[in-house]
């Protein structure tokens, strides 16, 4: 689930170097705090508004809001809330809170407005394939017949809240948020982050970042793409300025497996139950917020490319794909994502 990191962190240090140097003699220094969150890592970047600001503190409320967001939504507990659903029977009703809620409403929002690419009822597809969690120890030897990938298929209308704060499923499914909550939970960070009075940081879970004020080096954050290595290099593709932001990627160059000389993506298509054959490298999305930039980066990875784009100048989203064709890159962007761009390598 998070063995990459499309946003490079080590790719910011040259200009976080640059912190403290420039503007004016009384800011503050930016600081820096990060922590283990959902398998992978945070990363916290920011300018105190006082000398005497506590940083202490605000990384005790980014850990306590983060554990509340896992409690909730993750699925490598026994004992969250997704998993009590996911293994509840047929009709049985399953209490959920406002995080939960709220996750539901944005992937019905992206899953309707992508025509289905969406969809975060893929879990037990996801298990099938091999992608879930526990992973299983062996690789899969063969491909899943049809009958199981039909039962496993995805199927969001069956999941139904009869009330606040209660869910039950119509038809077996298992839900998994892992390609929305990571951006949710960098839009936590940042909203922790700004009730402490901070109003120039950066904060990142697993390369979806979020951001806001000014960057260590003054005027807006710059944050490079990383380039789709196979392993994590540091290479920047692209960069993009980002004032107050949002932005995720979505990378098939790591998480994927070979099965007879076919490459299979972790991200499935929901409409056949199947891995997307023919993914973009990565897909990069910036978005009014963090949460629906992942859903998104994660979306334009199941819809083709013609497909893809149609949908993102429909939903007036800023989207940066890059394709490999036939060993080459190939790279490719919607209209809004043109004024973000800082720089992109040939
Ligand atoms: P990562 O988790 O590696 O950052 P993504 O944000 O693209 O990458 O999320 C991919 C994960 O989302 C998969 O590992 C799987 O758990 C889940 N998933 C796969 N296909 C879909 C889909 N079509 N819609 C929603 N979630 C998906
Ligand atoms: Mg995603």
């Amino acid at each position: 689930m998070h063995r990459r990191r499309a946003v490079s962190w080590l790719a910011l240090m040259p200009l976080a170097a640059a912190a403290g140097l420039g503007g004016c003699a009384r800011q503050q220094p930016y600081q820096q705090f990060e922590g283990a969150t959902m398998g992978t890592r945070y990363h916290v970047r920011f300018r105190p508004p006082a000398r005497s600001f506590d940083a202490a503190a605000l990384q005790r409320a980014v850990d306590a809001r983060l554990e509340a967001l896992n409690a909730s939504l993750s699925t490598y507990r026994t004992d969250s809330l997704i998993t009590a659903f996911n293994d509840a029977p047929v009709g049985q009703l399953v209490p959920a809170d406002a995080d939960f809620e709220h996750m539901l409403a944005l992937s019905r929002q992206v899953h309707h407005a992508s025509a289905g690419a969406f969809d975060p009822t893929v879990g037990a597809l996801v298990n099938l394939w091999g992608f879930g969690w526990p992973k299983p120890r062996d690789p899969l030897t063969r491909l899943p017949d049809p009958a199981a990938i039909e039962a496993a298929r995805a199927r969001f209308d069956a999941v139904e809240q009869p009330g606040a704060g209660q869910l039950l499923k119509r038809e077996p499914l298992r839900l998994d948020f892992s390609a929305i909550a990571k951006g949710y939970g960098v839009d936590l960070i940042a909203e922790v982050i700004r009730s402490h009075g901070v109003e120039h940081f950066m904060a990142e879970i697993g390369g979806e970042v979020a951001t806001r004020g000014e960057g260590p080096a003054g005027g807006p954050w710059r944050i490079g793409i990383e380039a789709p290595d196979l392993v994590v290099s540091g290479r920047i593709l692209a960069r993009v300025k980002l004032g107050e932001g949002a932005l995720a990627t979505s990378g098939n160059y790591r998480n994927f497996f070979e099965l007879e000389g076919r490459r299979f993506s972790h991200v499935i298509d929901p409409v056949t139950g199947y891995p997307v054959a023919r993914p973009p490298v990565s897909v990069s999305v910036i978005a009014p917020n963090v949460a629906l930039a992942d859903a998104w980066a994660t979306a334009f990875m199941v819809l083709d490319e013609e497909r893809g784009l149609a949908i993102a100048e429909q939903n007036q989203l800023a989207v940066f794909w890059v394709y490999d064709d036939n060993g080459g890159r190939r790279t490719r962007l919607s209209s809004r994502m043109q004024p973000y761009l800082d720089m992109v390598q040939p």
